[in-house]
Order: C-alpha cells, then sequence, then structure tokens
C-alpha cells in the first residue's frame, strides 16, 4: 500500500470513528491532510465523515487546484489559512461537534483563552484555544482572521460553527480535537459551580517538564 492510500485509508477510519461517536452530525465536518509535495488530500463537499470513500477523497495540488477525486469541501478556506500560518501542520480536523459549539456561545469567553486551564491534558494536547467571530458559512473572512492569530495556536474556535484543530500527523490532530470537545463538556458541566482549574504554578510546571510553547497571555502566561 502506498503511502497515499494508507492516508486515504486513515482519514476515512478516522471519519467514521468521529461520526460514530456523534461528534459532527449529518455532512458536517472535514478532514485534510498534507502531503510530500506540498499538495493535500481532503474530504468532499457534502460527505459524510461516515461513510467516506477513500478512492474519492478530493486530491488538490500545492496551489488547491483540484487533481482527483470528488469536489472538496467548501470549507477548505478553513484549512489553508490555518496550514499557512502553521508550518508544521500536516493534518487538520474540523467538526460541528455540540459541547465546543455550545462553548463558542457563551458571553464570558476569553478569544486569547477560549477554555480555561482545566486538565493537563488539553494544556498538552491543545495548547490554548482562540474564539474567532461568526462569519457566515463560505465567507472568506474568515480565513484572514485565522491568518491574524498568526499561527501561534494549533486550535482555533469558530463562534457558533465549530473548532478547527491543527497537528504534527491526522491521529494528533483528531486527538487534539476530542481535547478540546471533551474540555468544552467539562466546562459546561462546571459552568457556574465555581470549579478548581490549574493554579498558575501547575501550568507553569506542565510547560516546564512538557517542553508546552503557549500562546502569550493565554492561561495567565
Ligand atoms: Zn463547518
Amino acid at each position: 500500500m502506498s503511502n497515499d492510500s494508507k492516508l486515504r485509508e486513515d482519514i476515512c477510519r478516522f471519519g467514521r470513528s468521529l461520526f460514530e461517536r456523534g461528534l459532527t452530525p449529518g455532512s458536517s465536518g472535514n478532514i485534510s491532510v498534507k502531503l510530500e509535495d506540498g499538495g493535500w488530500l481532503v474530504t468532499p463537499t457534502n460527505a459524510s465523515l461516515g461513510f467516506l470513500d477513500p478512492a474519492r477523497l478530493s486530491r488538490l495540488d500545492p496551489s488547491g487546484r483540484l487533481v482527483s477525486g470528488d469536489a472538496p469541501t467548501k470549507e477548505v478556506p478553513l484549512h489553508t489559512a490555518l496550514y499557512e500560518t502553521r508550518g508544521a501542520a500536516r493534518a487538520i480536523v474540523h467538526l460541528h461537534s455540540t459541547h465546543s459549539v455550545a462553548l463558542s456561545m457563551l458571553p464570558e469567553i476569553d478569544p486569547r483563552a477560549a477554555l480555561p486551564p482545566m486538565t493537563a491534558y488539553y494544556l498538552m494536547k491543545c495548547g490554548a484555544t482562540a474564539l474567532v467571530p461568526y462569519y457566515r458559512p463560505g465567507d472568506p473572512a474568515v480565513a484572514d482572521a485565522i491568518k491574524g492569530l498568526a499561527g501561534k495556536y494549533s486550535s482555533v474556535l469558530l463562534a457558533n460553527h465549530g473548532p478547527v484543530v491543527a497537528g504534527d500527523t491526522l491521529e494528533a490532530a483528531v486527538f487534539a480535537t476530542e481535547e478540546l470537545e471533551e474540555t468544552a463538556k467539562l466546562y459546561l458541566l462546571l459552568r457556574g459551580l465555581n470549579p478548581r482549574h490549574l493554579s498558575p504554578e501547575q501550568v507553569k510546571d506542565l510547560v516546564k517538564v512538557f517542553g508546552l510553547t503557549l500562546p502569550e497571555h493565554a492561561h495567565g502566561g
């Protein structure tokens, strides 16, 4: 099996797993993986992540032109904006996952740290999550908003829409998206109950021991 066909299988396998656990409904959500020639594989438009066909994934060249497969998701600009500003990103996952979408609508959310430092794994997998404002689907301005974050965030929450998460590998991007969703769920469960978050000392300790890079002004940094 060539590297390309392994990646195709992986996209379909992770897509099905996310869909079957209710993490993105209907034909929402999309996944992309960067290829060695600078192009990428991306899930097609109007395709459910639960029922992807490896042979029909959209294969794009480095300039974003369709080389083979079905037409790509209309949300390609979300992916290109994050790839452009995060050079190390090899894969991106975008979902319409319930708790993350709910979180994005709350009035108190800090756009530089959409979630407080609640668990060590959230910090280790997501670092901090930025919130960008609401944009109508297909509005190219959302890409500018993501580029405006200057690549400091691997996880971005689109208000009233859902998360976009980059990773060094497809698996890393999927796991980070799941961690973000679980942390958003915890936040909603505990909202108003005055929970203990990690202290600045505990955050500093994680940063030191695990070599984390947190954006300025996130989690008290
Ligand atoms: Zn979307």
